[in-house]
């Protein structure tokens, strides 16, 4: 589904200040996996994730989504394909439209509409009980962070993209939110079949949620394994301090 070879991503190169962020960089992901990447400040965690959006030209390597290589030259043509959440609520919704307008643009894909997408995304939103149930004709910008942060979820998710990407996606709310955005991210990992890549520095979900850990450091995967739930904590803290 997703084959990373051998990425090298260079940043201000042949210059004094070049930085390889990625290097002899690997990653194969089955479809309708949900992994999780962890890492220190400055492993290359954001750099991976401009890859899998065609935000980066890559130096090295090969990139295969889906069965279809990615041309280094061409990473735009992902666009389509590839759905990302960042930390910011605002950035993945329409703040000056209703929900309902929100729910209308998002169910457009290039040149195709998705009208079941409207109805799927309205009920898996209602089905969260985050007071979303009779606010159709509200506009977007009188919602809270989290339920801004659901919507930008369901708008990335309901054109049914081949990867959904999630930057922080929870950095920026509160317990009662981040738990519900949770429990968003799993259903449409579960219900809708999604394949989800997830970064995340907060390891309370690392610990309730996360199924496979990929650890990047400098630039490469260190650490790749599936965490047992039945594994005591101590264990997942002992993994990723190393
Ligand atoms: P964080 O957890 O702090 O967001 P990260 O794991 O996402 O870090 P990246 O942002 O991918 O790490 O950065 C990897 C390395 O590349 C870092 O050393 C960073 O300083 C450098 N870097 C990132 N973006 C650029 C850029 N546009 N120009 C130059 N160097 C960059």
């Amino acid at each position: 589904m997703v084959e990373l070879k051998n990425i090298r991503v260079v940043y201000n190169k042949n210059q004094i200040n070049e930085k390889k962020a990625l290097d002899k960089f690997e990653l194969s992901i089955k479809k309708g996996e949900f992994v999780t990447i962890i890492g220190p400040n400055g492993a290359g965690k954001t750099t991976l994730l401009k890859v899998l959006t065609g935000e980066v030209v890559l130096d090295q390597g090969s990139f295969t989504l889906n069965n279809t290589s990615i041309k280094r030259t061409k990473p735009y043509k992902l666009f389509r394909n590839v759905g990302i959440v960042y930390q910011e609520p605002d950035r993945g919704v329409f703040p000056e439209l209703t929900l309902e307008e929100n729910l209308i643009l998002g169910s457009k894909k290039g040149n195709r509409f998705f009208s079941f997408g409207k109805y799927e995304g309205l009920e898996l939103l209602k089905s969260l009980n985050m007071g979303l149930e009779n606010r159709l004709k509200t506009k977007v910008k009188e919602f809270s962070g989290g339920q801004k942060q659901a919507l930008a979820m369901v708008l990335a998710s309901i054109t049914k993209p081949d990867l959904l990407l999630l930057d922080e996606h929870t950095a920026a709310l509160d317990p009662k939110n981040v738990e519900k955005v949770m429990e968003l991210t799993m259903k449409i990992n579960k219900e809708l079949g999604l394949t989800i890549i997830m970064v995340t520095h907060n390891m309370k979900i690392v610990e309730k949620y996360s199924s496979r850990i990929v650890e990047i450091k400098d630039g490469k995967v260190t650490k790749d394994f599936v965490y047992e739930k039945t594994h005591n904590t101590e264990e997942l803290k002992k993994v990723t301090a190393n």
